[in-house]
């Protein structure tokens, strides 16, 4: 199996994971990447997977449209071109590749991440996950239609996957995120070493993604809210108490304006 991250927009990812022959993608908000990379490969397109409504992740959708094309989307959301609704504990099956839907509400309502615990086969088999605009390398989505609460609580539960997972998210924020990081945690050498080597990708014109459970627990704020120096940055931009909560939901408003 291959990864592919399609750049679309400015800075979306649209994830491809191909064998030679068929080929899967993750919110492809925009047809023209996805339609590129399946002539360039010789691929046939036989799976979809959404992880929430926004334009920047549906809008290809209408134009890749097949009758016999399977479309996974959240049953918790209205989204035209979705064919099969999944919800938490849902299990979508393509390629012999497993992939675990689990709700992960705060971004929208109804946003969902799809992991595979098995990864992407025998040769291949750290786990993978496509989390859509929940978590990206070195922060966390906006919190646009759930609570800060649901977010907390959704970014915690990535926090339980295997630190071994390889994290999809679908934007390339790394380095502007990595500049909020350094002020939440200016002395986080862990975070330095990662700034250093995120700017050498991106100079190079690489995606900093995918990044790893592993890396984001060490370098990510809103994954670090029980940390004594993220506590403190927290308290001192309004957090009421030094209760994870509290300091995610500081952390979130902070960065809302940074
Ligand atoms: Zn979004």
């Amino acid at each position: 199996m291959n990864l592919l991250a399609l750049p679309a927009f400015a800075d979306n990812y649209i994830w491809m994971i191909h064998n030679g022959a068929e080929a899967m993608v993750v919110d492809p908000g925009d047809a023209a990447p996805v339609s590129d990379a399946l002539k360039r490969y010789g691929l046939k397109l036989t799976a979809i997977l959404v992880t929430h409504h926004h334009g920047d992740h549906v809008g290809g959708l209408a134009a890749l449209q097949r009758d016999d094309l399977p479309v996974y989307g959240p049953a918790a959301e209205a989204i035209g071109g979705v064919t099969q609704p999944v919800a938490d504990g849902d299990i979508v099956i393509w390629q012999g590749l497993r992939f675990v839907v689990h709700d992960v509400a705060g971004h929208t309502r109804g946003h969902i991440a799809y992991f595979a615990p098995d990864g992407l086969g025998a040769t291949d088999a750290a786990p993978l996950a496509f989390v859509g605009d929940t978590l990206f390398s070195g922060g966390c989505g906006r919190v646009f239609e759930g609570t800060m609460d649901q977010m907390h609580r959704s970014l915690n539960r990535i926090a339980q996957w295997p630190v071994s997972t390889r994290l999809c998210a679908a934007h390339e924020y790394t380095l502007s995120n990595l500049r909020f990081a350094q002020a939440v945690e200016p002395g986080n050498a862990a975070l330095a070493q990662h700034v250093a080597h995120c700017e050498a990708l991106r100079a190079a014109g690489l995606p900093t993604l995918p990044t790893t459970l592993a890396t984001e627990l060490a370098i990510n704020p809103f994954l670090r809210c029980t940390e004594a120096a993220v506590q403190s940055a927290a308290r001192a931009h309004d957090a009421a108490d030094t209760a994870p909560a509290s300091v995610f939901a500081a952390l979130r408003l902070w960065k809302n304006t940074f």
